[in-house]
């Protein structure tokens, strides 16, 4: 039953700590932490349960409710192993609550859980957590838990404890009868708006009578009319623990809102409540209350925070650490708060604490002030409080004047006078006052306090308390228990006290397995796994150690407590290499793509591997410290080797015409100076070229000037992967061409770059891909998709599109040719491109609307060899969100013009020869039907310009058409209307048959001039639909003048 308590918590606890190791290694749950130097057990916050965590904190710190619980034994409770069997009677609630009361006092885990305290209330969701109010939680709880103990004997578990009587009373003024009703209360509920503190709220409730007089007569029973009478009420019984609520939730009537009262509202960590009780004949002891908890509420009235602040009285806690913080200038401390300064009872008490015998001279008192904050008696407090030596007199319960006035002593028991004598007035003074006294006799065996804020438990100085007098953050429930209750000795210090043996048991057991789990989680923790590589085993070899067997051999794994020394270490590799023979160096080693390299040696044998920062995984190289296989092995970080790609041109025996290109790997240590490159390769001088990045674009190339060549590569930036190019000074001409294909004089390459373009969003990446001549463009498309390690599903739709030297993306090359029938260049770029290759009946077009093409603008489309040139237009009018039949489509030239118009509409593309990679042009305009022709008619005209023409258009608001006919007919040197008086007058474009006369074309002149003349004349303008189309007009008529 045990393991289902900690499994949930080992849940909630383990995420907290995830994240903080770099490596996660662990294969168990981590168990919950131990309890913090305090001792004292906090309660994990469920969700919204901080009010919860409060109220039981409290409870558990009433070592009386705590130990009645406990005396209720499993025959009374029945056990909670029972609690599914249906005839067992089983009392979950104390049952879970005496468990929680022993892991709180027992248990070794930083914060319990009240999971299994919640479900016994039946609250299985937040929701229903959070629906409840501290104060209302109080009662709830206590009910729940009389109800489930009704029958045993602790039926009266919270009526003994809590329960008390409240007596009202009227009394008759005329025959002095006295009526009276009494009322039960487990806790008092005060108000806090427009009251200064505890005793101020009492006081009116339970001092101040009510007169019933004038206009508001009391009906006495007795008298049988309405008199005067006075209400008074009063405590009659006073439980051993008063539980007090403070109203600080209010409703704002005006802005009909909730709101929180945060004004300031004192008590008193002990208060007498003689004056409020009805009988006050036994000693003054009994009515004595003493504050141990305090619930505070942070935040605003419609959420916030709870925690509470404690009070230890069994001293099961630790709270030495703060002793020592709060030694050396407790009140130093003190007055750095601004509201102290503002005190000057503080400050003055302050000082004089810190004098021997709390004694002064009145002088140096001032000047003490003067220097503790900064400013003078009269400066800072004479115009409030008046002259420091009046003051003090004023002040005579706390300070003391000798008789000549010189000197100024601090009364000890000034706080004992102020405790007997409440003093309503007074409020501020007695609040200093009795956290002033608590100071002075803070004694070790005081019990001291703690703020248990849900899993965090801190002590805190009793002082603090009144830090929640006011504000935000304020107190919200106050618990006093009866001063008098007396502990026993043999409780004090002591969390075993009064728990049961089956809880005790219980206790112990979880204690030991959680110290296992905690040992065996620490190992896990604590231990590094260690990659040896043997010495004996690798040679050294191209710049870089690379194991002579294989790595099953030449690599041991080796588990070990980083907690260890080397020393440690050294010894147990040692212990594992029997045949080891002579010194043994270990160094840190690192894989780079060169092979192995020795980093540092490690020094220091008492060092831990954690203090030579040794981590998990680590790869350690076993040797003697000088060679491998009599080489000399360089080590550090600085000659870290490098793997760099040469490119240089060899020629081969048969000269210039077999100039080959050639790349390889080579492997430099990374200080080594930059021109050992040419020894390398054997080429006695020359340039060099670097490129660190994987594109072998020209703009990524630099040429490293001849003064550089002293530098090392690591200077020149060169890292693993980067590029070298080494061009020999007789190597002719540069590698580099200024397209940026930077191979020209390299007769036999074998690849092909390509790029990926299938996806939009990635990065352009390229590859290489090796070819010949005879390679089949399908062969390097799959080689391409597995090198970028695309999907597979690419392959059945994309394509290959050679880049020319502008980067526009040409035709898809088909799958099935080679490299040659595509004729494709070795060394060219092509681009992977979506969508798939037309195939050989299909041809892919460029085309653009109107005929200025700007390249790379243009769009694509793949149609059958034999659609109609009038089913092309369609789709590519289509393609562009056209409609309408005043298109036609012409071929653009090779000087990137448009062409000749595809008159005939009705022939199939390949007809009228169009090819794969051809650009259509789609321009405005309607063909004429064919056989017919278009012919721009122009008047000549060689007097002043028809000045009326203008006016007429003007008049008409006709719109000048710039049509594509107009323009794609004009030519350079059109006629214009710009030269001198003779003019030439565009009346428009006439339709006629090829086969028409020139008479014809004469006579259909004639008639349009006629017709615009009669537009001029006013005459008839039937006859415009005579000629078709309508002329289209000319931009300027009469050259703009
Ligand atoms: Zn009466």
């Amino acid at each position: 039953m045990f393991g289902d308590l900690f499994e949930e918590d080992y849940s909630s606890v383990s995420n907290n700590h995830y994240g903080k190791g770099k490596k996660l290694k662990t294969k168990a749950l981590e168990p919950p932490a131990p309890r913090e130097f305090t001792n004292l057990s906090g309660i994990r916050n469920q969700g919204g349960t901080c009010y919860l965590n409060s109220l039981l904190q409290t409870l558990h710190f009433t070592p009386e409710f705590r130990e009645a619980l406990f005396s209720l034994g499993p025959e009374e409770l029945g056990s909670l192993e029972d609690k599914d069997k249906p005839d067992a009677k089983v009392r979950i609630i104390p049952l879970q609550l005496q468990r929680l009361f022993a892991q709180l006092l027992l248990l070794d885990q930083e914060a319990a859980s009240t999971a299994d305290l919640t479900d016994s209330f039946g609250w299985t969701s937040d929701e229903e957590m959070r629906q409840h109010d501290v104060q209302e939680l109080n009662r709830i709880l206590f009910s729940a838990l009389e109800t489930s103990l009704v029958g045993t004997s602790g039926h009266d578990l919270i009526n003994r404890l809590y329960h008390g009587t409240i007596v009202n009373q009227i009394v008759c003024k005329e025959c002095k009868n006295v009526s009276e009703k009494q009322e039960d209360f487990l806790d008092l509920t005060v108000a806090v708006k427009n009251v200064s503190g505890l005793e101020d709220a009492l006081w009116n409730m339970y001092v101040e009578e009510e007169v019933f007089d004038c206009d508001n007569l009391y009906r006495c029973g007795h008298c049988d009319r309405l008199v005067k009478a006075a209400k008074s009420a009063k405590l009659r019984k006073l439980p051993p623990f008063l539980t007090i609520s403070l109203l600080r939730f209010n409703f704002d009537f005006v802005k009909c809102e909730r709101y929180k009262e945060t004004s300031c509202y004192t008590f008193p960590l002990r208060i007498n409540l003689k004056p409020f009780c009805e009988q006050s004949e036994l000693d003054d002891l009994e009515y004595m209350y003493d504050l141990f908890s305090v619930i505070i509420h942070k935040g605003g009235c419609y959420g916030g925070h709870y925690h509470v602040y404690i009070k230890d009285v069994d001293h099961l806690g630790n709270w030495q650490f703060q002793e020592d913080k709060s030694k050396p200038d407790v009140n130093l401390e003190d007055i750095q708060n601004k509201e102290e300064i503002d005190d000057p009872l503080m400050i003055l008490k302050a000082i004089l604490l810190q004098e021997e015998s709390n004694l002064i001279p009145v002088d140096q008192l001032g000047q003490k002030l003067l220097k503790k904050i900064g400013i003078s008696w009269n400066k800072k407090y004479r115009k409030q409080y008046g002259p420091l030596r009046k003051f003090l007199q004023l002040h005579s319960q706390i300070f003391l004047l000798s008789s000549d006035e010189s000197t100024v002593r601090l009364l000890k028991d000034s706080s004992v006078q102020a405790e007997s004598d409440i003093q309503r007035n007074d409020q501020q003074l007695f609040k200093t006052l009795t956290s002033e006294s608590s100071r002075l006799n803070d004694r070790p065996s005081c019990p001291h306090w703690f703020d248990i804020n849900d899993s965090r438990v801190q002590p805190i100085k009793e002082k603090d308390i009144e830090q929640q007098f006011q504000g935000k953050e304020s107190a919200y429930m106050l618990f006093y228990r009866k001063s008098q209750l007396q502990r026993p000795p043999e409780a004090r210090a002591n969390p075993r006290y009064k728990v049961p043996c089956h809880l005790l048991s219980e206790m112990d057991a979880a204690n030991i397995e959680l110290q296992i789990k905690r040992a065996e989680c620490d190992s896990t923790n604590n231990t590094v796994e260690l990659h040896l590589h043997l010495g004996p085993y690798y040679q050294f070899l191209n710049g870089a150690l690379h194991p002579v067997v294989s790595q099953t051999e030449s690599m041991w794994d080796l588990t070990f407590d980083k907690r260890k020394t080397l020393g440690d270490l050294r010894q147990s590799i040692f212990q594992l290499l029997e045949f080891w023979e002579g010194d043994m160096v270990l160094s840190v080693a690192k894989f780079v793509p060169a092979g192995l390299h020795v980093c540092q040696t490690l020094n220091g044998d008492d060092l831990t591997l954690c203090e030579i920062e040794i981590t998990d995984g680590e790869d350690i190289f076993v040797w003697n410290g000088v060679e491998v296989g009599g080489i000399q092995i360089p080590t550090g970080s600085d000659c870290e080797p490098l793997l760099l790609n040469v490119l240089h041109v060899a020629t081969s025996s048969e000269g210039e015409e077999c100039q080959q290109f050639i790349e390889s790997p080579h492997v430099f240590p990374s200080n080594a100076e930059i021109g050992t490159v040419f020894t390398a390769l054997a080429v006695p001088e020359g340039v060099i070229l670097i490129n660190n990045t994987e594109s072998r674009d020209e703009e990524n190339w630099t040429t490293i000037p001849k003064e550089d060549l002293k530098k090392t590569f690591r200077e020149q930036g060169l890292r693993n992967g980067s590029s070298v190019l080494i061009q020999g000074s007789h190597d002719g001409n540069s590698l580099l061409t200024k397209q940026g294909k930077w191979i020209n004089t390299v007769n036999e390459i074998n690849w092909l770059q390509v790029k990926n373009l299938s996806q939009l969003e990635s990065e352009e990446e390229q590859v290489k891909i090796s070819a010949t001549l005879n390679t089949v463009v399908f062969d390097i498309r799959i080689k391409a998709i597995k090198e970028f390690k695309l999907l597979k599903e690419l392959a059945e739709n994309s394509c290959l599109r050679p880049i020319d030297k502008n980067g526009k993306l040409l035709c898809p090359v088909p799958d099935s040719y080679t490299l040659k029938e595509a004729g494709l260049k070795m060394g060219s770029s092509l681009g992977l491109c979506p969508g798939k290759a037309p195939t050989s009946s299909q041809l892919f077009l460029f085309f653009a609307l109107g005929s200025d093409v700007h390249p790379g603008t243009e769009m694509e489309i793949t149609v059958e060899e034999t659609v109609s040139v009038r089913t092309c237009l369609k789709i590519m009018l289509d393609k562009c969100g056209l409609t309408g039949d005043t298109w036609h489509l012409r071929k653009m030239n090779w000087c990137f013009e448009a062409g000749e118009p595809l008159c005939e509409e009705d022939a199939k593309l390949n007809e009228l020869m169009i090819c794969s990679g051809d650009t259509l042009l789609l321009i405005e305009g309607k063909l004429p039907p064919l056989g017919f022709l278009t012919v721009p008619i122009w008047w000549y005209q060689p007097r002043g310009p028809l000045h009326h023409w203008k006016d007429h258009q003007d008049q008409t608001n006709c719109t000048l058409s710039q049509g594509g006919v107009w323009k794609a007919s004009s030519t350079p040197g059109a006629p214009s209307d710009a030269h001198a008086e003779v003019s030439l007058w565009y009346l428009g474009d006439l339709e006629i048959s090829e086969d028409a006369t020139l008479g014809e074309l004469k006579s259909q002149s004639v008639l349009i001039w006629h017709v615009l003349y009669a537009m001029f004349s006013g005459h008839d303008l039937a006859l415009l639909g005579v000629f078709h189309p309508i002329p289209s007009l000319p931009p300027s008529l009469d050259g703009g003048k």
